[in-house]
């Protein structure tokens, strides 16, 4: 099932990404060498009650030097067009403001179920303030304080109340699901336009996602692949398209419903802070990656420029040194067939199970070859590793004292096993754990 999205929308200052805050709390691991994926978020998952769901705070949606009141629009069309429930924000403080006002007359057009947010009721006494914001015409306002954390529950109970089961478009486990990810102009239509072009298309408006999701599905080599595209489904001609966090949002989106997310790098312009920070929303996501280097028309191609490229690539994208590197252009279609064989072998890879016993073989090798290490005079003791799941791979290793399994050590491990099974194109879980 589809997860739903909550937004949530109301001028600036009325509390709303301190909300957001306090609803998805601090669920977001934060891996090691992946540059600054987390920081500045403004799209999370958060869990109410048996539903998990996702947030957006379009407050963090900001457009350069706009007047508020574009700023304003500009955010409520984005809780409009991609959530299903929005929270709508006011100030128990402050009471009705024309700004207010505005936002209400956007969200009442829409037809999607808004609930009333007011914040800043911070003690029982300011209660009565908030019989005002009835006139807004969406129904009965709920008190909040994001200081205090009071009155969420019921909110939320209520937004939980509008959510309808968003089915996923039919397909065996078979079929590989895949988004193509990058900054804007690094020809992510045109790589899309250009698999396509060679294929029996079928488009799907997935249900209740019309607005955005358009999957498309297409067999090669009779594989199934669907696309979940993000680019095409760009909201060609809304202000906010072109702010940096709105493709970024619309990236985390297609790459929670990805097998394999193939990352776009422009060979024309080189490597950019901005291509990295991309990638790692696909490391942190845990997906299978393929990195493509787009545009190789525009270099001179020969071996040499293409084994200086992937040096580049790998000092820049070292967290992601598990990912092939696919060099093609769009464009021109030149080495465009060297794409499918790279998604296919890291979805492969990504679901991939090993066998216990050989698994464990590799990791009595690997002590031999390196003893484990001892801290404080303790020396790790590792019994037993076992494949625990899948996409992506993630094995728990039973030991004396998890505090003893070193970073270092956790990585060569993974190496070993890497280059026992070959886990090209995914990530892999290593987790300690006591025996007991
Ligand atoms: P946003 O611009 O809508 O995202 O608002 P923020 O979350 O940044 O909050 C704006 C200010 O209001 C900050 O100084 C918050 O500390 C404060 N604030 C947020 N929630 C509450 C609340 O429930 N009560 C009070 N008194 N202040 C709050
Ligand atoms: P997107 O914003 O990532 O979807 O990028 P587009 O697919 O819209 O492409 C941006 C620009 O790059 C367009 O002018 C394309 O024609 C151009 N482009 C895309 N792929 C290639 C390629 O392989 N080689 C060259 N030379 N140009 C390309």
């Amino acid at each position: 099932m589809r997860k739903s999205v909550v937004a949530i929308v109301g001028r600036p200052n009325v509390g709303k990404s301190t909300i957001f805050n306090r609803l998805v709390g601090d669920r977001i691991s934060i891996v090691e060498d992946t540059p600054g994926v987390t920081r500045d978020r403004i799209y999370a998952q958060a869990e109410w009650l048996n539903h998990t769901f996702h947030v957006i705070d379009t407050g963090g949606i900001e457009l350069g030097d706009e007047p508020l009141l574009v700023q304003m629009r500009a955010q409520a069309e984005i809780a409009i067009d991609e959530s299903d429930v929005i929270i709508f924000m006011v100030n128990g403080r402050d009471g009705i403001t024309a700004a207010d006002e505005e936002v209400a007359k956007l969200l009442f057009k829409s037809n999607k179920p808004v609930v009333l947010a007011v914040n800043k009721v911070d003690n029982p006494e300011m209660r009565e303030a908030i019989y005002e914001f009835y006139s807004l015409g969406f129904g009965e306002p709920h008190p909040i304080s994001g200081t205090h954390g009071l009155g969420l529950g019921d909110l939320l109970d209520e937004t939980v109340n509008h959510f309808v089961d968003l089915p996923e478009p039919e397909e065996d486990d078979e079929t590989i699901r895949f988004s193509v990810i990058g900054r804007p102009n690094v020809g992510k239509s045109s790589l899309i336009n250009s698999l396509l072009g060679q294929e029996r298309v079928i488009v799907s408006d997935l249900a209740g996602t019309t607005r955005d999701a358009v999957d498309t599905s297409f067999t090669r080599d009779e594989r199934d692949f669907v696309i979940i595209d993000t680019a095409g489904m760009r909201k060609r001609g809304k202000v906010y398209e072109s702010t940096e966090k709105y493709s970024v949002m619309r990236a985390l989106k297609a790459i929670e419903r990805s097998d394999v997310v193939l990352t776009l790098i422009d060979a024309d312009t080189g490597i950019q802070e901005q291509d990295k920070r991309i990638a790692g929303y696909a490391h942190e996501a845990g997906k299978a990656v393929v990195i493509v280097v787009n545009k190789w028309d525009t270099i001179d191609n020969d071996e040499t420029s293409m084994k200086e490229f992937e040096d580049e690539v790998r000092s820049g994208f070292r967290f992601l040194d598990y990912a092939p590197v696919v060099f093609l252009s769009a464009k021109t279609k030149k080495r465009i067939h060297t794409l499918l064989p790279a998604v296919v072998q890291a979805s492969e890879n990504h679901s991939k199970r090993v066998s216990t016993n050989l698994l464990n073989e590799v990791i009595v090798d690997a002590l031999a070859m390196n003893p484990s290490p001892s801290i404080k005079g303790q020396t790790l003791k590792i019994f037993y590793a076992t494949q625990v799941a899948v996409k992506p791979p993630t094995f728990v290793v039973f030991v004396n004292d998890p505090n003893l399994m070193h970073f270092t050590y956790e990585r060569f491990l993974e190496n070993r096993i890497r280059e026992a099974f070959g886990f090209v194109g995914t990530p892999i879980n290593i987790y300690a754990r006591k025996r007991t």
